[in-house]
């Protein structure tokens, strides 16, 4: 639990961070005069423009600009992750092993349903699931549910 919050919390860290760079140079683009609408003056703007990192050492807008496009993919990633495994975790509480009975050969066997799909079917009223092939008899069948 503790490892799933702090995976979220770089994630958003990181969509952050990611945004940061880009916000910053696109209002450099602004302060120039560059319109958003005009992509290749956008896209002229950021090969001939100069990120000063100091120490003398300074590297294109655009490299900039895709470094906070990676990030954000990556916090964006992580916070995905944690949505599934949530999900995850939902399904496997609300599974239940029912027990149906075949109404041609009465061959009994185990199946994984979901709580919210019983209901959905109308259990506990409606014994009767929707029609598939019972392995023993090979017959087509609306099998019965006999046991949860
Ligand atoms: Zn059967």
């Amino acid at each position: 639990m503790v490892a799933q919050n702090s995976s979220q919390i770089l994630g958003l860290v990181l969509t952050i961070l990611g945004l940061a760079p880009i916000i910053a140079v696109l209002l450099n683009a602004w302060t120039s005069g560059i319109s958003f609408l005009d992509l290749s003056a956008l896209y002229d703007f950021l090969w001939t423009n100069w990120f000063n990192i100091g120490f003398g050492i300074r590297f294109e807008l655009v490299y900039l600009a895709i470094l906070g496009t990676i990030i954000i993919i990556l916090g964006l990633a992580l916070l995905a992750r944690r949505t599934r495994k949530i999900q995850e975790v939902t399904v496997v509480t609300d599974d239940l092993t029912v027990t149906l009975e075949c109404t041609v050969c009465k061959n009994r066997w185990a199946e994984h349903f979901a709580e919210a799909q019983l209901q959905a079917m109308g259990f506990p009223q409606n014994r009767r699931i929707s029609r598939r092939r019972c392995e023993a008899c090979r017959k087509f069948t609306r099998p019965k549910i006999i046991g949860i």
